[in-house]
């Protein structure tokens, strides 16, 4: 299955991630695992396991998110959440 998300607003951050051909989020949706960060982050969640939530998510051979690491797409938007963990106390 693959990815029918509109990630649109997010495409210059999907463009700088670093490339994953070949690693363990091969082809998954980096845009998704970017929006899953964030989830996280604001619930300031300490076990994560990226495997399952990669697992979960659609894969994507679309715009700038094709073959781009889902792992530095989660820790970049994880801290972002965190911070709005901090914000809207
Ligand atoms: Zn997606």
């Amino acid at each position: 299955m693959a990815c029918k998300k509109d990630h649109s607003a997010i495409q210059d951050i999907m463009a700088d991630l670093p490339l994953d051909q070949g690693g363990k989020g091969r082809h998954k949706c980096a845009a998704c695992a970017y929006e899953k960060g964030f989830e996280a982050g604001k619930e300031l969640e300490e076990i994560i396991n990226l495997s399952e939530i990669f697992d979960s998510l659609e894969e994507s051979q679309a715009k700038n998110q094709r073959h781009k690491s889902p792992h530095s797409a989660f820790a970049q938007r994880y801290l972002d959440g965190v911070q709005a963990y901090y914000d809207n106390r």
